[in-house]
């Protein structure tokens, strides 16, 4: 159940819903993540009780919602999918814990960015799966208190230093997802393409999970834009010289980089001499957010050291001039 209204999803993300893997076998890589799922899982079941409350935190694209999902699957329970931004208001939070049904889950995206009172609506909500709400204004204000069903909280962020200590410490499990390898990437661009019909021979499905950033959303995505490209030009199959010439054309270079990333790249080392740079500059001067920059495209760039961070600022490496054929 999605509680979003629809016209607040984009069409990327209508289009997601189909290729989520519905099952924790299903569900590629993230080894250690699903390892201490599958206890948590089997111990609530054994006990008959709900789940712990879950963090997960991880750039974007890498698998939250999906694992949020899978996990109501695999309890026999449902998953009500909302984010920070949408409860925004007290009554928002207030009418979505009083529909839900014994042990629902509710997942809460971007949950670093709650409201206060918000936040602290949820408190005795997770702890104590009870809502203490206040009737009346003022001298005559009462607080009333009413039992919750027992559920999950799901929250999911990028920015796991950005939560509230208190929220933070109500989650039993605190989990990182990490970027995928290669051959997990492969997998699911495999898995994808046999969802899409869309034929792909092993080094087209290679040639499009290594320009994926270690991302499962982007592996998806890249393989749309190819298949829209081999369809358009009559090419057939996906193979790697289709692959290849495809994301040429839209603009993704063979490490993943898009022209975002080569334009914060290229302000670093054009306008701050390869820095160290702040954040803020790198912001002004490219355009971007600065919470976009260190979201989404920083982690991946991190991860294949073409950036550093330094208590002074960010670093573009000599690997990142090179790859810009700076020399
Ligand atoms: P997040 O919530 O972390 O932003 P999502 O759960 O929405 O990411 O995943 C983005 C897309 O990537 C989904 O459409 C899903 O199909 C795919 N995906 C994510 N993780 C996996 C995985 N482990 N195996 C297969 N597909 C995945």
């Amino acid at each position: 159940e999605i509680l979003q209204p629809t016209a607040m999803l984009d069409e990327t993300e209508k289009q997601e819903e189909g290729l989520r893997p519905g099952r924790l076998a299903d569900y590629i890589g993230q080894k250690d993540l699903k390892a201490v799922l599958e206890i948590a899982i089997e111990a609530a079941k054994g006990r008959g009780e709900t789940m712990d409350h879950l963090l997960l935190y991880g750039p974007p694209g890498l698998g939250k919602t999906t694992m949020s999902l899978i996990l109501a699957t695999e309890m026999g329970s449902s998953c009500k999918i909302t984010s920070a931004p949408a409860l925004e208001r007290p009554r928002d939070i207030v009418g979505i814990l009083m529909s839900l049904k014994p042990g629902d889950i509710i997942f809460i995206d971007e949950i670093h960015r709650l409201s206060r009172m918000t936040e602290e609506l949820l408190y005795p909500a997770m702890e104590d799966f009870r809502l203490d709400i206040t009737i009346g204004k003022g001298q005559t204000a009462k607080t009333r208190s009413l039992p919750l069903p027992p559920f999950t909280l799901v929250g999911a962020t990028t920015r796991v230093g950005s939560l509230s200590s208190p929220l933070r410490d109500r989650f039993g499990l605190i989990q990182r997802l990490r970027f995928y390898e290669l051959d997990e990437l492969i997998l699911i661009v495999q898995r994808t393409a046999e969802l899409l019909q869309a034929p792909v021979t092993p080094d087209g499905a290679e040639e499009i999970a290594r320009r994926s950033r270690g991302t499962p959303r982007i592996a998806n995505r890249l393989l749309k834009r190819v298949r829209d490209f081999a369809q358009v030009k009559k090419l057939g199959e996906i193979t790697q010289p289709v692959a290849v010439e495809a994301l040429e054309v839209f603009g993704v270079d063979p490490m993943g980089l898009d022209w975002a990333d080569r334009l914060m790249l290229g302000v670093m080392i054009e306008q701050f001499n390869g820095g160290p740079v702040g954040l803020e500059a790198i912001a002004a001067a490219t355009g971007e957010d600065s919470q976009t920059i260190e979201d989404v495209y920083e982690p991946y760039l991190l991860q294949i050291g073409y950036l550093h961070r330094t208590p002074r600022g960010r670093v573009a490496t000599p690997n990142a001039r090179k790859h810009l054929g700076y020399e």
